[in-house]
């Protein structure tokens, strides 16, 4: 039996990968399309413990018989990004519920324990800051695409809980926060590696709105640790966790800190949201998790600092080895 990771070529998917056979003889299956992933972030694992399966999640058939073969399941296969949310939201959202409602019925069937990967987009523009996972949800209208996303990641989680109360299975929902580091591509609007290119290249570093807004930064290997961590935890189960590191920065601080880092000469200059997205665009002030479920239960919290994970992001890229 092995275990069964979709979206196991993307960003958090393959450290999970790399977290999972660390040290041990596991075999591990991925399955993704390889849409917003890359073979090249499992390139450097050249082992027999790892099969590589190229296909959607919302292919119903093909995902039965991934998860026939599991003995745990980590649903991490998802259209991300806000820039691909907001241009592709048909795509986005059949990915996004489709493909959770495939994995979570097929899992039903042997009662596989299954993690699904939501968000902190979840919490919508609540101002009710730091987050904690019982507090209501705030969206904004269905004309604007970018609450799709939210949308169909809460549904994904009644979906999960559902099948926990009515189907026995064993599920465990994780809400990322911002999750970083190296291998994420800054392709699709994620604020720290395309800082970190354009502080690299010397050009100016863009700030979407005033630059006030925060954000909880946490690094990658703390993610996939605490999500390995939350499978293997009984009382998590059917239990949703904020996965994120408390303590804000704001997005001027953040540029700040990565010309400091890099020692650049670039200038931060600022872009109205409407001009980044659209006119409807909505951008949440504040996103900081409360992270005391996830203590009560695993007995820790995430350890890396931000400097830290713009340290590696740097060496990473620096490097040329962008993943
Ligand atoms: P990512 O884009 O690197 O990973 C997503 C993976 O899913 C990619 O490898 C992509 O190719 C694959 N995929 C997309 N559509 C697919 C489909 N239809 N069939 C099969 N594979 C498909 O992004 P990530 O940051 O690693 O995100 C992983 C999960 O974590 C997602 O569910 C995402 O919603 C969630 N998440 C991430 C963050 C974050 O900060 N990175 C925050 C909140 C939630």
């Amino acid at each position: 039996m092995s275990v069964l990771i979709t979206g196991g070529a993307g960003f958090i998917g393959s450290h999970l990968v790399d977290h999972l056979l660390a040290g041990t003889d596991r075999q591990i299956v991925v399955l993704d399309d390889f849409s917003t992933g890359s073979a090249s972030n499992l390139e450097h694992l050249e082992t027999d413990q790892l099969t590589t399966i190229d296909g959607d999640v919302r292919d119903d058939a093909l995902v039965a018989d991934c998860v026939a073969e599991a003995k745990v399941v980590y649903h991490l296969a998802a259209a991300v990004g806000v820039r691909n949310v907001v241009e592709n939201p048909l795509d986005s959202i059949q990915t996004n519920l489709q493909g959770t409602e495939n994995v979570l019925s097929a899992a039903a069937h042997d009662a596989t324990p299954t993690f699904i990967a939501s968000s902190s987009e979840v919490y919508g523009k609540s101002e009710c800051v730091p987050f904690s996972e019982e507090d209501d949800r705030v969206y904004g209208p269905t004309t604007a695409p970018r609450w799709g996303y939210a949308t169909a990641k809460a549904a994904d989680e009644f979906l999960a809980l559902a099948y926990n109360d009515e189907h026995d299975l064993p599920v465990v929902v994780g809400r990322y926060f911002n999750i970083v580091g190296p291998r994420q591509t800054g392709q699709y609007g994620m604020v720290i590696p395309t800082f970190v290119e354009q502080a690299l290249a010397g050009d100016d570093l863009t700030v979407y709105g005033d630059g006030t807004q925060t954000r909880s930064f946490t690094h990658v290997a703390d993610a996939v640790s605490i999500t390995h961590d939350l499978v293997e935890n009984d009382d998590a189960r059917g239990e949703v966790f904020n996965i994120g590191a408390p303590g804000p920065t704001s997005i001027n601080e953040l540029a700040s800190r990565v010309i400091e880092l890099t020692d650049s000469d670039s200038e931060i200059t600022h872009i109205p949201f409407a001009e980044a997205y659209d006119e409807d665009f909505e951008e949440p002030d504040e996103r900081e998790p409360d992270i005391s479920k996830l203590r009560d239960v695993l007995g820790r919290r995430p350890r890396v600092d931000l400097d830290r994970i713009l340290r590696d992001v740097i060496d990473e890229r620096a490097d040329g080895v962008i993943g």
